[in-house]
């Protein structure tokens, strides 16, 4: 049992520090390999009314744009008509077929445009385009258009949070390798929290434990925000009908997935015995998220403006009293918040990068987005393991439950129920056992002698020698008040004659006292061998019936179930509380 135990905590820690050191990595290496544009300028400017792209161009080369660099992540405003990008390949740039992709492009639409109007619009909700692209947006560049001359783009206008964007132009060979890994990568992540989220759920049902219901609730519905953000809903899997609604729908799994994250963290962590202020605080902002994200949905522009004012402040309050919490609730000794912080620590940090991005800061990290997707997935994986985890402790109280359920409190033998259940099981085996029912003599002198505290003591010390006196296979078990029963394993009545005997000299020999007058205690020891058809309650009835025998011909003494023909009527499962009744008749002593 403990070298088990200590293997499956071995394994966890392993599991735990493989997936800290494969995140890592997965942020590392991305971040680490330069993505070069392949471009040399961008440069922005509102649309003005009536403005045709020619006009745009010209203005842009006469510097009437806001100049900035495409490699780097840049907010191109998207209110009024829209704003024309502009953007300028190197001019050593040798002929051949170009595509122009914007990795990780927000909501809205992006057109590409030359001098004499409309080329191709693209959407990260299309399902359609002509160019097909995995989280990202491309455009393949017309054959015809000179290698150096300016890109024209425009950012249609769009009333979605407007997250920083660069560009890259590549050649189709370049595009399809990074546009590979990123549908690898992507699919990876997403079908992990897709198979934790259904794992979960088979918990939640086998144990009847909620926590993994919200875990498996809280997975999904992060694996479905993502999958909406990047456009993996539309590119591969061609949801069309949810293009429309892309959205709100963005908008309502963000608030399931913070309300199911404080669920499960608030039955997970046991906010109730470890932090229950925190926890009340934790259950509200999760009902004013759903609240907020709900006025989102309602047809009132004004409503919704506010929302998206309010949204995701709240959000990032929610993130970190999740964090504050669960670490409180660590340091007072819960130790599911530590897989909460582990596997909650990564997803933060990007949410807190991601918002300093959307401010203006760290304009060279472009693969914030990607490690959203490796973060999820690295998250589901460690509260998975966290959840093993419960699950071991569950398990653990369940069988200590069992065993307390099953053990008689004051001789720590088994009780009548436990006793039952395991000799039935050894019963299964088809062998001779021999069962021997004991029943200690003249018990009420000794209890009304001596009183019942010492009566206890004497059954206490009865069990433990009784106990010691037999092999580890055989199941010895209080059948009630001083009654006794034992199951000899795979023993003839010969052999168990013998041990039987043993026993009441055994007993005879602890000189136990019975009165004020020198008398020590005995027992009377009734034995039934196994024959073909026998159940464990005819076994018991012959033993019993035996035992009574013994009764009457003096007491201290073993006889076997031989002469027994008509055994006695035991009740094998008394209709009272298991182990308190004592089935014997008394009988008067000879
Ligand atoms: P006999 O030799 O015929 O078996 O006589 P006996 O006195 O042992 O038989 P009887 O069944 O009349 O008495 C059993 C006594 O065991 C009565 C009851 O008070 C006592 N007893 C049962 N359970 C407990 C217990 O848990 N603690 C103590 N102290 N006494 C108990
Ligand atoms: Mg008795
Ligand atoms: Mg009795």
């Amino acid at each position: 049992m403990t070298w088990y135990r200590k293997a499956c905590r071995l394994a966890l820690r392993g599991i735990l520090i493989l997936a800290a050191a494969g995140g890592t990595l997965l942020f590392i290496v991305p971040g680490a390999v330069a993505n070069p544009s392949g471009l040399t300028q961008g440069a922005w400017r509102a649309v003005q009314p009536g403005e045709t792209p020619a006009q745009a161009l010209q203005a842009a080369s006469l510097g009437e744009f806001h100049r900035f660099d495409p490699s780097h992540l840049t907010r191109i405003p998207r209110d009024g008509l829209g704003t024309w990008v502009v953007l300028q390949p190197p001019v050593s740039e040798a002929p051949g077929q170009r595509i122009l992709s914007i990795p990780s492009p927000p909501f809205g639409t992006v057109a590409l445009y030359d001098a004499d109007g409309l080329l191709n619009r693209n959407a990260i909700t299309e399902t359609d385009p002509a160019l097909p692209a995995h989280g990202r947006i491309a455009f393949m560049l017309p054959q015809d258009m000179s290698v150096h001359a300016p890109i024209l783009l425009k950012f249609e206008p769009s009333t979605a949070l407007n997250a920083p964007v660069n560009f890259h132009l590549q050649s189709p060979q370049a595009f399809r390798q990074v546009d590979t890994k990123w549908l690898v990568m992507a699919s990876a992540s997403l079908a992990v929290m897709l198979a934790m989220g259904l794992m979960a759920l088979c918990f939640a049902a086998m144990l009847r434990d909620a926590t993994f219901a919200w875990y498996a609730l809280y997975v999904w519905s992060y694996a479905g925000l993502q999958s909406v953000q990047t456009g993996f809903l539309f590119q591969p899997l061609h949801l069309t009908s949810l293009a429309p609604v892309a959205l709100p729908v963005g908008v309502t799994l963000t608030a399931i997935s913070v309300a199911s994250a404080v669920l499960f963290m608030v039955r997970f962590c046991d906010l109730r015995r470890y932090a229950p202020w925190l926890r009340r605080l934790m259950l509200a902002m999760a009902l004013m998220v759903a609240l907020v994200a709900g006025l989102d949905l309602t047809p009132y522009p004004a409503v919704r403006d506010l929302v998206h004012v309010l949204f995701n402040p709240l959000l990032a309050l929610s993130a970190g009293l999740m964090v504050v919490t669960s670490s409180i609730a660590l340091l007072r000794g819960s130790r599911a918040a530590m897989f909460f912080l582990f596997g909650w620590l990564p997803l933060l940090v990007l949410t807190a990068l991601t918002s300093a991005q959307v401010g203006g800061a760290l304009p060279d990290v472009d693969w914030l987005n990607q490690a959203s997707l490796a973060a999820g997935a690295i998250e589901a994986l460690v509260l998975a393991v966290g959840l093993a985890d419960r699950t071991l402790n569950l398990r653990r109280d369940h069988n200590l439950a069992r065993e307390l359920a099953d053990k008689d409190p004051l001789t720590g033998i088994f009780n009548r129920r436990g006793w039952i259940d395991a000799a039935e099981k050894s019963l299964a085996d088809g062998r001779t056992h021999t069962l021997l029912f004991m029943d200690l003599d003249h018990f009420k002198t000794l209890n009304d002698q001596l009183g019942h505290v010492a009566g206890d003591y004497a059954l206490a010390s009865v069990a433990q020698n009784l106990k010691t006196e037999l092999r580890p296979q055989d199941l010895i078990g209080r059948f009630g008040g001083e009654e006794f029963v034992a199951l000899l394993h795979a023993t003839d009545r010969d052999k168990a004659r013998l041990v039987a005997e043993r026993l009441c000299r055994r007993l005879h020999r602890m000189e136990i006292p019975l009165d004020r007058e020198d008398h020590f205690l005995t027992i009377s020891i009734g034995m039934a061998t196994r024959r073909p058809h026998d159940s464990l309650s005819s076994l018991v009835e012959r033993a019993d019936t035996a035992m009574y025998m013994a009764k009457s011909q003096g007491r201290n003494r073993v006889v076997d179930d031989s002469r027994v023909e008509h055994p006695r009527q035991t009740l094998l499962r008394p209709a009272g509380p298991a182990g308190s009744s004592d089935a014997t008749e008394p009988v008067e002593p000879v």
